[in-house]
Order: structure tokens, then sequence, then C-alpha cells
């Protein structure tokens, strides 16, 4: 046993709390904001105050034991004070690389790993000049804090670049070409605190708005795309002196390959799978790692469909009646008590071979024939 200390206080949270609870450990977290619905209640204690807040600070490394995040948005001082008090992993420059699009992508670049080709923009001058040389069309995404989709827009030729530069309305931007793909793909890797690394089963994920929708384990690829994703994850876990687990989001493109579009430095919404289908959860593993144990084998027992439950789903018809009549399905709620547009409210997992056909079954079913 011993005590995790976790700064953020969302859903990605709360299934560590309840993983380590199960596996032993005491959790606290430090939610950053005075919202932190999912982990109250679920953690041992929440310490409901902005990561600005030095006695917060004080008060929080002091519960704990060692640390760790589930939200990538936190400024780097404080990472690295709690860093040096009591230890945090992933590792402060590790999480600095992946909560900013530019220097992703300049660390992307430096390892030789592909990554769709970019421009930094500070001007409308820049953005116009940029979408030329790009090829007439990219999207363009803040730096830092754009999650969901939201902080980015698409670009194409012949728009008013003046005000679609105002009313991006962030100081700097990366712009990114188009990639015209074919689909989806994300491999969680795990880092133990020896540099053992344990990587998952590929999943396909299917959006809705950006939000992500489903996730198809095993994906729908061809093996050497699932070798080469699970690889190019390894290699970056590697690069970044990783410790603890990591999404790694590709984009398979027939005309620009395997493409890395980005990273999470923490569990994953398009690993939930691995909460039923594999012999060790994303987030036990990412316990495992933080706390210094061995990693668990990342064996799935067998193909699986994650369903998220967004905000429609949620307010849709007789959800958990439907729920409930499931064979091999199970599903995770995350406490949230406002189920606003495509808000994630929880997920569902369906097992075995009919897991697809199940899952968009129970959806079309819940949202009606709309
Ligand atoms: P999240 O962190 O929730 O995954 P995000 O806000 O960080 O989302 P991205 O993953 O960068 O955003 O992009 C969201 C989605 O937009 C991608 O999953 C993809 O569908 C589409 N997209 C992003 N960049 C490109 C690109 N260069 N070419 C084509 N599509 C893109
Ligand atoms: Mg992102
Ligand atoms: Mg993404």
């Amino acid at each position: 046993g011993g005590t995790l200390g976790i700064l953020g206080g969302g859903q990605l949270g709360r299934m560590l709390c309840l993983e380590a609870r199960r596996l032993g450990y005491r959790t606290v977290v430090w939610s950053g904001s005075e919202v932190a619905e999912p982990t109250q209640g679920v953690a041992d204690e929440v310490i409901l105050k902005p990561f600005s807040d030095a006695e917060a600070q004080a008060y929080f490394v002091e519960q704990v034991d060692v640390a760790t995040v589930e939200f990538e948005n936190i400024d780097h001082d404080v990472l690295r004070a709690v860093d040096a008090a009591v230890g945090i992993h992933p590792r402060p420059e590790a999480v600095a690389i992946c909560q900013n699009r530019e220097r992703e992508k300049l660390f992307l670049q430096g390892k030789g790993i592909p990554c769709a080709p970019f421009r930094v923009i500070e001007t409308a001058a820049d953005l116009a000049a940029g979408v030329t040389e790009l090829g007439g069309k990219g999207v363009l995404k803040t730096a830092a804090f754009g999650y969901d989709g939201k902080g980015q827009i698409r670009v194409h030729e012949g728009m008013d670049w003046e005000m679609v530069w105002a009313d991006f309305d962030f100081p700097r931007a990366v712009l990114e070409k188009w990639i015209p793909f074919e689909c989806e793909i994300s491999v969680m890797v795990a880092r133990g605190a020896d540099g053992a690394m344990e990587v998952y089963d590929v999943a396909e994920n299917v959006h809705r708005e950006h939000v992500l929708d489903y996730s198809i384990v095993p994906a729908r690829v061809d093996a050497q795309v699932v070798a080469q994703a699970q690889e190019l994850a390894k290699k970056l876990a590697e690069g970044l002196e990783y410790r603890g687990i990591m999404g790694v989001e590709f984009f398979v493109s027939e005309s620009e390959g395997l493409i890395v579009n980005e990273m999470a430095p923490r569990p994953h919404n398009s690993g939930h799978h691995t909460m039923d289908a594999c012999e060790t959860s994303q987030f036990e593993q990412q316990l495992r790692a933080v706390v210094g144990l061995s990693l668990g084998s990342s064996r799935l027992f067998c193909p699986v469909v994650m369903l998220n439950l967004l905000g429609d789903m949620w307010r849709g018809e007789g959800l958990f009646e439907k729920l409930a009549l499931q064979e091999n399905a199970t599903w995770h709620l995350y406490g949230k008590t406002s189920s606003k547009g495509l808000r994630k409210c929880g997920h569902a997992n369906f097992l075995g071979e009919q897991a697809l056909e199940n899952a968009l079954a129970l959806k079309n079913a819940v949202l009606g024939e709309s």
C-alpha cells in the first residue's frame, strides 16, 4: 500500500482511484479547480484548489508518497515542484512535450517519427503563407489546451485570413497539413520504472463531431500497420524516458503512410476497453508503473468494442434498461450530473465476435432513427 497523488479530478482520475483502491492503495486527488465530480466520493481525499495555490501544493505533497497526472494541461513549475518533493511519473519534461503541439511536433521530428507537416503560426500572414505551402488545406490548432477538437478549425485556400486569425483568438498555433486518412487508430503503451514496456492491441477509433464515439479492438488494419504503430509507440515511450501509461493517436493514410497525430501522457479514452478485455487494465498498469511495481500483461482476452456514453445517449430513451439486457457487455459511469452536448458521461464495453454489431444496435436503439 501507500498513497498515490493524482493531479486532475476527471473521469480518468476516477477510474485510477477505483483501481488503486481495489489494489490496496489510498488516493489523494488535487483537482486544480472547484469541480471534480468524478473523483468525489471515490478518492480518499479531494483537494478542490487551483494548481497555482501554494498552500494546496504543500498540503498535497505532504499527503502522498508519489504522484501522477490524469490531465496534461498543468503548469510545468507545479509539476516540477511536486516532482522535487515526492516524484511524479511521467516526468514533467515528458508531460511538457505532450501538452504543447509545437513541442510535440518538434520532438517527433527530432526522433524521425512521421507526423503531419506543419507551420508555427503567430500572425494572419503566417497563416496565409502556411496554407499555401501545405497544399491549400489544413487544420489550425492552438499550441496548448486543446481537447475533443476544441481550439481547432479546418482551413482552406481562399479564406479571409485576418478574420480567421482574429476569430481563432489564441496567441500561438500550429497549422497542420490536411491528412486524407482511411482511419484513425491508437495504441496504449506502458513503460515501467525498470524501463520494461507493455504495448496493447491497436484500437480503431471512430469520432463524432471530434469526440471519440467508439473504439474497435483489435483495429481492422493490416498486421504490418499494427506492428508499425506498436513499434512507434514503444520508440516514443523510450524517447520520452517515460514512466507510466501513454496513448498515441495515429492516422492511417494510403498517400501519407502511418502518421502520429498526438500523444496523451496518461490513460486515454481509447484504452477503456482494457478494463474488461485485458489482463491488466490501463489504470492498473498506470498504478503499477507509478508506484514502481513490475508491469502486468497487456494480453487481450477477446475482441471488444468500447462505446462512449456521450451526452445525447445519456439523455436518450431507456439507456440503462437496454444496457442491462445486453449479454457480454458492461458499463462504467463517471458520476457527472450534467450531460450537456456530447459530454463523456460513461462508456460500455461489448465483448466477443458480435461486439460491434451489438454496440451499434444499442446506440441506434437509444438514439432512435433520427
Ligand atoms: P483529443 O485530445 O480529444 O483526441 P484534440 O482536440 O487534441 O482531441 P486532435 O486529436 O488533434 O484534437 O484532432 C481531433 C480530430 O480531428 C482527429 O482525431 C481527426 O479526426 C481530425 N484531425 C486533426 N488533425 C487532422 C489533420 N491534420 N488532418 C485530418 N484530420 C485531422
Ligand atoms: Mg489531444
Ligand atoms: Mg486527439
